[in-house]
């Protein structure tokens, strides 16, 4: 177990907020959306972390999620179902995106060999926390994935429902780790409509993303783990392929309770968030200066984890990107897959369809004057790309016949 688990440390949680309105909803509840059918947001005591926590102490801490104990929910350290959640490595790939200043936060590197593992780990040890015994919820894989681990590694039942088109690994590895998934011949927000209905029958407690309030506080160690490994200073740029948002979101907040301890300055990255041309939803309500963002209809991209159609935290995925300076960025599948191969082949690094997205966005960005090759930049690759389909390999080699050498 990390050593970040094994002592019990002070918690911070003041309350959670409704993120339109700024209502305030009592900590140590469950809780779905804000009454205005908004996410909520987890408030801290910062000035008491302030006091608590120097930068220096965290970090004489283990790299590990954990090491973010004061900033992160969950009351009681013995409801934490880890399963190993690392600081994920920045790589660079100098070559494919032709520059030396362009990092990989592989987040294929996380437990269930993706990103979701950060905001599951949290959500279900709050679900245990506030005794909840049954989870929906619908996914494009891997979320699901993330939610059968940790919900079966700690006793909590799950039904899971994903389009039926759903990478087959993921579908398979969430059965395998317990979950009830079913296959559904519909796009994930309605699989969602579905989990919710059940939900209002009190089936089950709803966990979809942004629904519940607490993947986002996992999701967020991203930006304080981004921090810490660039010696407090953010990149200038992060490309983050975006479905629901809720990475990007994350991130926002943590950069904010960054400030507000004094870790960081009031410097903020661009933030490029990044979509398929296939499923745009929120470059379309970016472009079109709205606040909202309409439903995507026939939705389509290889990159299965962004093929998003409506998310419902569209504002706050909005509002960061232009208050950032940045933009939202939509790339062809075509693209993408010219991105993963050439990262692949010469950088050696394999990306998933969602990671190659980012890449893809990069240079695009680059080429339109967006960014500038000296820019530290981060891309976000949120899945290991080994759970995706690759080319055919088909070549053959005879043992017993003659081997011609020069052909090898
Ligand atoms: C879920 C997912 C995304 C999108 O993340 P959000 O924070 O929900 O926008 C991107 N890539 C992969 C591989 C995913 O699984």
């Amino acid at each position: 177990m990390s050593p970040n688990l094994t002592t019990d440390r002070p918690t911070f949680v003041t309350h959670l907020e409704c993120s339109l309105t700024g209502e305030r909803y009592a900590a140590d509840e469950l809780h779905n959306l804000s009454a205005a059918g908004k996410p909520l947001l987890v408030r801290y005591d910062l000035a008491a972390v302030r006091g608590f926590l120097p930068r220096a102490m965290v970090e004489a801490r283990a790299t590990d999620l954990w090491r973010w104990r004061e900033l992160l929910p969950v009351r009681r350290t013995g409801n934490i179902v880890s399963l190993g959640e690392i600081e994920t490595p920045l790589v660079p790939i100098a070559k494919s995106a032709g520059s030396p200043n362009v990092l990989v936060k592989d987040e294929g590197r996380l437990p269930t060999g993706s990103f979701k593992a950060r905001g599951l780990v949290m959500a279900v040890a709050m679900a245990k926390e506030l005794g909840v015994t049954r989870i929906a919820m619908p996914t494009n894989g891997n979320a699901g994935a993330a939610l059968a681990a940790y919900a079966s590694r700690v006793g909590i039942e799950t039904i899971v429902l994903c389009p039926d088109d759903t990478p087959e690994v993921n579908v398979r590895e969430i059965a395998l780790q317990g979950g009830r998934v079913y296959r559904v011949n519909g796009l994930i927000d309605e699989c969602g409509a579905i989990v919710a209905k059940g939900a209002a029958e009190g089936r089950w407690f709803d966990f979809s993303t942004l629904k519940e309030p607490y993947r986002i506080e996992g999701k967020k160690t991203m930006g304080l783990e981004l921090a810490a490994q660039l010696g407090w200073k953010l990149p200038d740029a992060i490309f983050y392929p975006t479905g629901g948002g809720t990475g990007l979101i994350g991130m926002w907040k943590a950069f904010a309770e960054m400030e507000a301890l004094g870790w960081i300055g009031s410097d903020r990255p661009k933030m490029f968030a990044v979509q398929a041309s296939g499923c745009a939803p929120i470059v379309r309500a970016f472009e079109a200066g709205e606040e909202h963002a309409e439903r995507w209809e026939d939705a389509h991209t290889i990159a299965a984890g962004i093929r998003v159609p409506k998310a419902i935290g569209d504002f706050l995925i909005l509002r960061a990107v232009r208050e950032s300076g940045g933009r939202a960025l939509a790339v062809g599948d075509p693209a993408i897959v010219q991105a993963v191969t050439d990262c692949a082949r010469r950088d050696g690094l394999l990306l998933c369809p969602e990671g190659g997205a980012t890449l893809a966005a990069y240079r695009q960005a680059l080429a339109d004057g967006l960014v500038d090759e000296d820019d530290r930049v981060v891309l976000f690759n949120c899945a290991t790309g080994l759970k995706y389909p690759m080319p055919a390999a088909t070549a053959t080699l005879d043992k017993n016949a003659p081997i011609d050498w020069d052909a090898l």
